[in-house]
């Protein structure tokens, strides 16, 4: 990586073709064109509000230094600013006369009502500049070094900004745009927030299988979306159609994943929402999250829905009660060793040598209170378990 000090340029030449966008909030370009103010990575433009927009103007007034800005040289020769949005976008609305500040007199003064004087103080005010230039995982280091002071950028908030080009602009018009009529319904499947890339990266994550850089940048002259397009509307269309509504804990399931997994396998509808709608219902789930792939592979797993289990003062009842009966008749207090003949068929097993065990199984119906409570010993309830 490069980088280059420019301590030359001034807030004039920045205020150079200065466009600021009223509506979206966002300072865009300036530096006659060569620099993107705003880059669709970067944090609404947040200073406008009469304190932090005028305290900018305030300190070049006094010739207070700005700070370090950071721009990041793209390929294309153009800029970004890494750091210094907030700032630049501020002294570029005072200059094209978005808002004033009070004078001396305490009267509101917008940038031509100043003084002559101050106007030129304002715009020959240099800028002390960082432009780095250089190879995509320096680059990401840097950004995450210099980010350390504010709101870390998110791993596709910098992918974005290493692989910027027709790809990543047509990608973000699509998943990163919040008025998107799909994205609400999206959002029912996918956590996070579009402004953040969260659901561009989950797009993309879903049709490179995880492979989220090789594919941005084997695409990133790319001028269509068709394939993640394509990829990532087949996953949502799947998801919708086996499943007959939407429930809290679907946001955020691994969809891609389970889309490979199980789509070749037919699904009734009905049939697997009214069984979504009773696992929910059941109290011996604990996971509801894992109700969906459970379902979706036959429900065999019961592991994914992580089912209740008995609690100690359950079990010490119930190891009390079957040793008490065992003793009384002279046999083991593992049911299953007592109707044995070897050694262990009298053998009274101590508290920390036996495991619950479900009598009737929760996935055959078998519920987890006390009455469907046995003690076993730890070999046979293992055996058990494996059946
Ligand atoms: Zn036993």
């Amino acid at each position: 990586m490069t980088t280059q000090l420019l301590t030359d340029l001034t807030v004039a030449d920045i205020c150079d073709g200065f466009v600021y966008n009223e509506l979206e909030g966002k300072g865009l370009f300036g530096w006659g064109g060569k620099l993107v103010i705003q880059p669709e990575y970067q944090r609404n433009y947040i200073y406008a509000d009469g304190k932090r927009d005028v305290a900018v103007v305030e300190s070049l007034l006094k010739g207070y230094p700005l700070g370090l800005l950071y721009f990041v040289k793209t390929a294309s020769g153009m800029y970004e600013v890494l750091d210094g949005q907030q700032r630049i976008t501020s002294f570029g609305r005072f200059v094209k006369e978005k808002f004033s500040v009070a004078d001396s007199n305490k009267m509101p003064q917008y940038f031509t009502g100043l003084d002559k004087e101050k106007q030129e103080k304002i715009l020959n005010s240099k800028l002390t500049i960082y432009v780095c230039e250089g190879e995509e995982e320096e680059i990401k280091d840097w950004f995450k070094t210099i980010n350390i002071a504010g709101i870390p950028l998110n791993d596709q908030e910098i992918w974005n900004a290493i692989y910027s080009g027709p790809f990543v602009s047509a990608a973000k018009a699509e998943f990163s745009n919040s008025k998107n009529a799909k994205m609400q319904k999206w959002k029912s499947y996918i956590k996070g927030d579009e402004r953040r890339q969260q659901i561009l990266s989950e797009a993309l994550s879903w049709v490179s299988k995880g492979a989220i850089k090789e594919y941005m940048s084997a695409h990133r002259n790319d001028t269509e979306i068709t394939e993640l397009k394509t990829y990532f509307e087949t996953v949502i269309d799947w998801a919708s159609g086996v499943f007959d509504g939407i429930e809290d804990e679907m946001c955020g399931l691994e969809w891609g994943r389970l889309y490979e997994t199980y789509h070749k396998n037919p699904y009734n509808k009905a049939a697997v929402w009214a069984r979504v709608r009773a696992l929910y219902e059941d109290g011996f789930v604990r996971n509801r999250k894992g109700i969906f792939e459970f379902i979706l592979g036959g429900e065999k797993d019961t592991r994914l829905l992580d089912v209740r289990v008995f609690e100690p003062k359950e079990t010490k009842a119930v190891y009390a009660k079957q040793t008490k009966e065992a003793e009384k008749k002279g046999v083991s207090n593992c049911p299953l060793c007592a109707l044995g003949h070897a050694a262990n068929a009298k053998r009274i097993w101590k508290f920390n040598e036996m495991d619950a065990d479900h009598v009737t199984a929760w996935s055959k119906g078998g519920t987890t209170d006390i009455s469907n409570c046995q003690m076993l010993c730890k070999t046979h309830n293992r055996a058990k378990g494996n059946r």
